[in-house]
C-alpha cells in the first residue's frame, strides 16, 4: 500500500537534516573548501528550491546536493530525505518510485549509486577478532537465494 508520506515532510526540517548528514562540518565549498560565510546566496534551484550559492575565494558555484549522488537531481529535500530512508529500510524502487513521485529509472539509479558507495566504503582488511560466533555466520543465511 502506498502512503501519501511525501505530503507530511517540511522541507525545511528535511533540508536541516540533510545539511547535518551530509556535510556534518558545515556547507563548504567543493572547488576550494571555503565555508559557506564566503558565499553568497545568488539564486534558488527551480525545482529543489535549494539556495545556489557562489563561492567568493574562488567563484564556483555549489548547494546542499553538491558532490552528493542527488547532484544534478531536481529532487526536493523531503524527496531525499524519505528516498534515502526507503532504501534503507529495503522498499522496492518500484513503490518508492510511486510515493515519492519520481521515476523507477531515477529510484534505480540513485539506489544503485548509493550502494557503490557503501559498498566502496567496506573495509577491505579481515575482522581483527579470532572466533567467529556461529549465529553471526548463519544470521543472514536464509535471505539468500
Ligand atoms: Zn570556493
Amino acid at each position: 500500500m502506498d502512503f501519501p508520506i511525501l505530503d507530511l515532510i517540511d522541507n525545511e526540517l528535511a533540508t536541516d537534516w540533510l545539511l547535518n548528514h551530509f556535510h556534518p562540518h558545515g556547507l563548504k565549498c567543493p572547488h576550494c573548501e571555503a565555508g559557506v560565510g564566503e558565499a553568497r546566496c545568488f539564486r534558488q534551484t527551480t525545482t529543489s528550491q535549494l539556495p545556489v550559492y557562489r563561492c567568493l575565494l574562488c567563484d564556483g558555484i555549489y548547494n546542499l546536493y553538491s558532490s552528493t549522488v542527488f547532484q544534478q537531481k531536481q529532487l526536493t529535500p523531503a524527496q531525499v530525505v524519505l528516498l534515502l530512508r526507503g532504501i534503507y529500510q529495503g522498499e522496492s524502487s518500484a513503490q518508492l518510485a510511486r510515493e515519492l513521485g519520481l521515476s523507477r529509472p531515477t529510484v534505480h539509479c540513485i539506489r544503485h549509486a548509493i550502494q557503490a558507495n557503501a559498498q566502496a566504503m567496506q573495509p577491505n582488511s579481515p575482522v581483527v577478532d579470532q572466533q567467529t560466533e556461529t549465529d553471526e555466520m548463519f544470521q543472514n543465511a536464509g535471505e539468500k537465494k
